[in-house]
C-alpha cells in the first residue's frame, strides 16, 4: 500500500502559486490579497484561520484576518462582506465555518461575490462546476483530492468512485468533479442503506462523513484507493480521520494519511483559487 502523502503535491501547488503571485505583482503593481473572516471564538477556527493567513503570506500574498465577536449580527456580517466585495484590493475572501448561533442559517453564500468566493459556496460557482466549465472556481478540498489522485497517477476515468458524504463543501462538489473526470459515481450519505454494498464496488472511495475512526476494512474492496477527508482530535489528543487506518493498511492499495493527507491540499488549493480570482478579475 502507498500512503498518499499530501505534502509533496501541496508544495508543488504552492511553488506554482508563488511564481504566479510574483508575476501578478510585476504585471499589476500590487499584491494579491486574501481576507479571512472569523466570527466567534472557536479554537478550531482560530487554528484554521491563522494557518490560512500564514500560508498566504508564505507565497507572497497579503492576507488579512478579520476577527468579529460572537455577538455579530447578520446585518453587520453582510455589511462587512459587501464592503469587501467592493474593495478593489481584495481578490479572495471567505467566512470560516462553523459560525456561532443562528448566523449559520443566513444566506452568507449569496453575500460574497462569485468573483471572490474562494470557498465556492455561491450558486454561480456551483453551477459552473456542474457545467464542467474549464474556468470554474472549485471548492478547495474536492479540488485538492483530485490533485492528490493526479499526483500519485491514480486514474479516475472509467473507474467506480464512491463519495461518502453530501455536504456542499466536500461531498457534493467531490462527486461532481469525479463525474467530470469520467468516473462512474456513487454518493452515499447518512440516510443511505447498506452502505458497504455500494462502497465495496468502488475502485476509489472518498470518505467525508465526519465520523472519527468509523470506517474499517469491511467497507472497502481489496486494493481500492481510499481518500480520508475526515479530521478529528481523539480523546487521547491524536489527530485521526474517518477511517480506521490500521485496518486498511494491508487491504487497500492507497490511503491518504490523517494528518498530512487532504489537509495540506485544501490550503494549497485555497491559495491557488485566490490567485485564479485575482488573475480573472484583471483579465475581465
Ligand atoms: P458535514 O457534517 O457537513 O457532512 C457530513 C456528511 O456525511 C453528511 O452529508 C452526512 O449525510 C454524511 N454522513 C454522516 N454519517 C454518515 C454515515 N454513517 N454514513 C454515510 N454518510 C454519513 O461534514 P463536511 O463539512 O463534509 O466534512 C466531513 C469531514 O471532513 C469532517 O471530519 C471535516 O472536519 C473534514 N474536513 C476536512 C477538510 C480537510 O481539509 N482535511 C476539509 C473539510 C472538511
Amino acid at each position: 500500500m502507498i500512503w498518499l502523502n499530501g505534502n509533496p503535491p501541496a508544495d508543488k501547488i504552492l511553488n506554482e502559486v508563488e511564481l504566479r503571485v510574483q508575476k501578478f505583482k510585476t504585471s499589476n503593481h500590487r499584491h494579491i490579497k486574501l481576507v479571512v473572516v472569523w466570527v466567534g471564538n472557536s479554537e478550531a477556527s482560530k487554528v484554521y484561520t491563522n494557518k490560512k493567513a500564514v500560508i498566504a503570506k508564505q507565497v507572497g500574498m497579503l492576507s488579512e484576518l478579520i476577527h468579529l465577536p460572537e455577538t455579530t449580527t447578520a446585518v453587520e456580517l453582510k455589511n462587512l462582506l459587501v464592503k469587501l466585495n467592493n474593495d478593489p484590493t481584495v481578490d479572495g475572501m471567505l467566512v470560516q465555518r462553523p459560525l456561532p448561533g443562528t448566523l449559520e442559517l443566513e444566506p452568507i453564500h449569496l453575500w460574497i461575490t462569485p468573483e471572490k468566493d474562494v470557498d465556492c459556496f455561491h450558486p454561480y460557482n456551483l453551477g459552473t462546476l456542474m457545467r464542467n466549465d474549464p474556468e470554474a472556481l472549485v471548492s478547495c478540498t474536492p479540488k485538492g483530492v483530485m490533485a492528490l489522485l493526479d499526483f500519485y497517477s491514480i486514474s479516475v476515468a472509467g473507474k467506480n468512485a464512491c463519495v461518502i458524504g453530501r455536504s456542499l463543501i466536500v461531498g457534493r462538489p467531490m462527486t461532481q468533479l469525479l463525474l467530470n473526470a469520467n468516473a462512474t459515481t456513487i454518493q452515499v450519505h447518512s440516510k443511505s442503506k447498506n452502505i458497504e454494498e455500494l462502497t465495496q464496488i468502488a475502485d476509489i472511495v472518498v470518505v467525508a462523513a465526519g465520523l472519527p475512526e468509523y470506517f474499517g476494512k469491511k467497507m472497502f474492496k481489496k486494493d481500492s484507493v481510499v481518500i480520508d477527508v475526515g479530521i478529528h482530535r481523539s480523546n487521547s489528543g491524536k489527530i485521526v480521520g474517518d477511517c480506521i487506518a490500521d485496518e486498511l493498511i494491508n487491504h487497500v492499495s492507497g490511503l491518504s494519511p490523517v494528518p498530512k493527507g487532504v489537509g495540506p491540499m485544501t490550503i494549497a488549493v485555497l491559495m491557488q483559487n485566490t490567485v485564479l480570482c485575482a488573475e480573472k478579475r484583471v483579465k475581465n
